[in-house]
């Protein structure tokens, strides 16, 4: 594991945690979704292994506790990504809709989505490979494709 890693998984729990009492924490993924996408078009995928608290999360903790089956074949195919992708923003969407535009709110909007996210990576991590969640995650396909739409440019 990483030094950078060992520092920003606890992001993790700050988020997660003290996001309950503290909604406003929810900006930080915001921050961290823009930082990802904008280092995509420079560094590919280098955010998920090195910087990403959840990654660092699932490195760490979950490579202990994980069965380390295959990934299941649906996972690797990319129509299932995008769904995933499409899925997930179109509730992420949806959410900040309905929160009418209250700052708290929305930022509890996107501490739910933190909390939903890591309780599935962990029930990933746990039942197939540690990672496992990393392989749909959908700013992972977004990374992916932001760092392959400039190498074809
Ligand atoms: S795929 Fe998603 S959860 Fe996994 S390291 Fe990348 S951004 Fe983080």
């Amino acid at each position: 594991m990483k030094k950078t890693q060992l520092i920003m998984v606890w992001l993790l729990p700050v988020i997660i945690i003290g996001g309950l009492f503290y909604p406003l924490l929810g900006y930080l993924v915001v921050a961290m979704m823009a930082i990802l996408l904008v280092m995509a078009l420079f560094k590919g995928r280098y955010w998920c292994g090195n910087l990403c608290p959840r990654g660092a999360f699932l490195d760490i903790i979950m490579s202990r506790l994980t069965l380390n089956r295959p990934l299941p074949h649906i996972f690797l195919k990319t129509w299932f990504r995008w769904l995933v992708l499409v899925l997930f923003m179109s509730f992420l969407v949806s959410r900040i809709m309905r929160a009418g535009g209250n700052l708290v709110a929305i930022g509890a909007v996107f501490v739910g989505m933190c909390i939903l996210t890591t309780v599935i990576s962990i029930i990933l991590g746990a039942s197939i490979k540690h990672r496992g969640w990393c392989a749909i995650c959908p700013m992972g396909t977004l990374q992916n494709e932001i760092s392959k739409s400039r190498k074809e440019r």
